[in-house]
């Protein structure tokens, strides 16, 4: 049976982030501090975690960072979260290792993968990740389908004068690759240059092309039990619309629990101030019915951040 918290949510996703070191240094990107690689959770550990969140009632792992890839262990990480007997197991990366690791990770048991990329030009690729990586994560998208992980989904974060007007550009790549594209709105992030400035600066309203698209889409589908976010269906492709700002849909169909890279967990994407630790009992030996009462303890603290009294 699923946990369901204070709020009537059942909890069915479990983020986990692993690191949150990254080959990348994207201008919009909350990096939550820096821990050192001997300090992340190990390979153990993160099964341990995996293994109550499935006793709670979790489908879904998805595995995220920083950059999960860099992590030269992820492969093993993702067998072990495997042979618990998830059937759900997701990655999220920014994809310039993908074109190495694509088939181990799917031979170890990983269903599907997004991979960031918010632009398909060169030169805007490197003013955001101040990398010149593109062609490589080009090639890890493409190996990535050619392996058969499905399905292959872009996260495209919309930003005001850098990449707003690529949108069909980026729609037209997803369809000839069979790739799903996601739209994420730009959100505020604690630690950007200039205390948000730069969200601010270039948060773009993504209301009129999902206007565009419930126009246009040939049909459109709720994922209810995903924070209610709307998929539009197009031809052969389909766009799906990820917009956490001052949403009150978006919190009320929230069904995923967190996990910081340094073990705490993490009631809710728009909040840092009410984690509860969980790795520092573990390594002190808690007993899974000690851990799945800290798990609790932190679904607990979920709260909508946004409600119809806080918008
Ligand atoms: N390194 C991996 C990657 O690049 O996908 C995983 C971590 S990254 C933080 C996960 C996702 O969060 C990416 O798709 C990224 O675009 C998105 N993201 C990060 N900061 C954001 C922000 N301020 N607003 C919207 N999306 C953001």
């Amino acid at each position: 049976m699923t946990v369901k918290d204070n709020y009537d949510r059942p909890i069915i996703s479990f983020r986990m982030s692993i690191t949150n070191r990254c080959n990348v240094n994207c201008l919009y990107c909350h990096h939550d501090g820096m821990l050192p690689s001997s300090e992340e959770m190990t390979p153990d550990e993160i099964a341990k975690i995996s293994e109550v969140a499935k006793t709670l009632g979790v489908k879904k792992i998805r595995i995220s960072g920083g950059e999960p890839l860099i992590r030269k262990d992820i492969v093993e990480i993702i067998d072990k979260i495997n042979k618990i007997g998830f059937k759900d197991i997701s990655i999220t990366t920014n994809g310039t290792y993908l074109a190495k690791y694509a088939e181990d990770l799917k031979d170890a048991g990983l269903n599907r993968v997004n991979v960031s990329l918010d632009t398909l030009n060169r030169d805007t690729y490197k003013f955001i990740t101040h990398k010149d990586y593109l062609q490589s994560v080009k090639e890890g998208i493409l190996k990535a389908v050619d392996v058969g992980l499905y399905p292959v989904k872009i996260n495209m974060v919309l930003m005001k004068d850098i990449n707003q007007d690529e949108v069909w550009e980026m729609f037209d790549f997803c369809r000839e690759h069979g790739l799903i594209l996601q739209i994420i709105e730009l959100m505020e992030s604690e630690s950007c240059e200039d205390n948000n400035v730069f969200s601010k600066k270039y948060h773009y309203n993504i209301n009129p092309i999902e206007e565009k698209l419930a126009k246009i889409a040939d049909g459109v589908k709720v994922r209810e039990f995903m924070q209610d976010r709307r998929k539009y269906y197009i031809g052969n492709g389909e766009i799906e619309i990820v917009k956490p700002m001052d949403n009150t849909r978006f919190c009320k169909n929230c069904s995923r629990l967190r996990l910081t890279p340094s073990g705490k967990i993490k009631p809710c994407l728009l909040r840092n101030d009410n984690l509860t630790d969980i790795i520092g009992p573990l390594r002190n030996g808690a007993s899974d019915d000690e851990l799945r009462e800290i798990f609790l303890t932190g679904i607990n603290k979920r709260e909508p951040y946004y409600n119809d009294n806080r918008q």
